[in-house]
């Protein structure tokens, strides 16, 4: 392909780009293709010879289309939502085009020093204390294993990097509503999965401090050593949060490393109402959030701060002669922030985003989509039959079918899951579901950039319509 055809066809998938947002509602949400189907129709061997770009994008159109799941749709209320918006798909226009790799200041300082810039307007959106600096990693996944082995390291005094373990005592602390990428980063980072702690959640789903304390105390009589808290703001079941100052004062106390995952809730931070979820972010060692999911900027973009980052650097640098660059001394070199050494430019989507809606402009998004989960709790309370299973903190209404006749628990659990396939096979709309102390609960994440009250409107239609049709 030259340049020529190039423009041509760029030119050409732009318009298909604004066809798809135009139509976009038009698909079924939830692909249907059966597994196997994409696969089966790749052929076995690559092409030996040069294919037509006309002939590539129509099996783009023919195969690839019909196996994706929509999550751009309005109607997409499942998991949390992995957001884009128009100057962020144009910021990742740019950032292929340019495909600098940017690893090291000298490799692309703008990378750098943006990444620096924007990730200071985050930490003062959010309102995080001063002394917090940020990097950005792909995910939360990756920023909690890097908070757990900078922890590691920073309490063995680098002892672990360099000689690994010889008798792992470790313990850490999370509740049992944590998310999974805990218990990944534990497993990974050597102290091994039996060794996290999972303390329980009283009746909305948030840690019981005391209850971690006592756990922490009996861990130390036998010998263990308490290394690392995680406390979730904003679990991925129901948004709960975990009460930061009491846990954060059992950190101080045990002298241990806390680290703050607030992946999806993290963004509702910008809005002054939600400001009481910081107090005690003072005993915060590491924080992450992930505009990727309710920030508007595409995947892979996850927020990273730390208080110290001395000990990240510690952990994470390596510095082999043909990386050594004159500048090292005076400039971030995000390669030693985290666990890869080659990185994309990712700050500059961030930086078309919150240039383009502004701050208050992002605001405003984010309270419109509070506001329309206010509406669907409001209609979903008006009719009889459905029962709200979780504080509603944001935009995630956790929930279930409760016909008056039906109490048996196993009973209920069947015919939820029932009423959600039921939902997603119409594929006018996608949910997905928790369970909440043994509960089968139906999801509603109302984030995606472009809902509007008429897709929650249309959604408890389709909810109610489907669970009439179960008893
Ligand atoms: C989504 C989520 C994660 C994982 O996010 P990734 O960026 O996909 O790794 C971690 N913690 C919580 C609370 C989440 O909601």
């Amino acid at each position: 392909m030259d340049i020529n055809k190039f423009e041509k066809f760029a030119k050409e998938l732009i318009d298909w780009i604004v066809e798809y947002y135009n139509n976009i509602e038009n698909f079924p949400v939830k692909s249907k293709v059966k597994p196997r189907e994409i696969f089966n129709k790749i052929p076995d061997t690559p092409p030996q010879n040069s294919e037509p770009f006309e002939k590539i994008f129509s099996d783009f159109q023919q195969i690839i289309i019909p196996g994706i799941t929509h999550w751009q749709s309005p109607k997409f209320f499942a998991y949390f939502p992995a957001n884009t918006s128009f100057p962020s798909i144009l910021a990742e226009l740019l950032t292929s085009a340019i495909a600098a790799q940017c690893m090291k200041w000298e490799t692309s300082p703008a990378a750098t020093e943006l990444e620096e810039k924007v990730l200071y307007w985050l930490r003062d959106m959010i309102g995080l204390p001063d002394y917090f600096l940020g990097v950005i990693q792909d995910t939360a996944s990756t920023s909690t294993l890097v908070s757990i082995l900078s922890a590691r390291e920073s309490f063995t005094n680098y002892r672990i990097n360099e000689s690994g373990f010889e008798n792992n005592k470790f313990r850490v602390y999370c509740s049992t509503e944590t998310h999974s990428s805990i218990e990944k980063a534990v497993k990974i980072s050597g102290i091994g999965k039996s060794n996290l702690v999972k303390i329980p959640v009283d009746d909305k789903y948030s840690m019981i401090p005391t209850l971690l304390k006592e756990s922490m105390e009996e861990d130390l009589a036998k010998g263990y050593i308490p290394l690392c808290i995680i406390a979730t703001l904003g679990t991925t079941g129901s948004t709960a949060i975990d009460p930061l100052e009491e846990i954060g004062k059992i950190a101080k106390e045990f002298n241990l490393w806390l680290h703050i995952d607030a992946a999806f809730l993290g963004s509702a931070l910008i809005l002054p109402e939600y400001k009481w979820i910081l107090k005690g972010i003072e005993y915060a060692d590491s924080f992450v959030f992930n505009p990727h999911k309710w920030l508007f900027t595409n995947f892979d973009c996850s927020a990273y701060f730390v208080k110290d980052v001395s000990a990240l650097v510690r952990t994470f640098e390596i510095i082999p002669e043909y990386l050594k660059t004159k500048s090292d001394k005076i400039t971030n070199n995000y390669c030693d922030w985290g666990i890869q050494l080659g990185r994309r430019f990712r700050a500059l989507k961030l930086w078309f985003v919150i240039r383009s809606y502004g701050v208050n402009g992002l605001k405003e998004k984010l309270r419109y989509h509070i506001s329309l989960a206010k509406k669907f709790v409001s209609l979903l309370s008006q009719s009889e039959g459905f029962e709200i299973l979780a504080p509603v903190i944001a935009n995630l209404i956790c929930f279930r079918y409760k016909p008056k006749n039906i109490s048996d628990e196993e009973k209920l659990n069947s015919i939820n899951e029932l009423l959600l396939h039921k939902i997603n096979n119409t594929g006018k709309i996608y949910l997905s579901h928790t369970k909440l102390k043994g509960k089968f609960t139906l999801r509603m994440v109302i984030g995606q950039t472009y809902v509007s009250e008429k897709h929650i409107e249309e959604a408890y239609n389709i909810i109610l319509e489907n669970s009439k049709q179960i008893n």
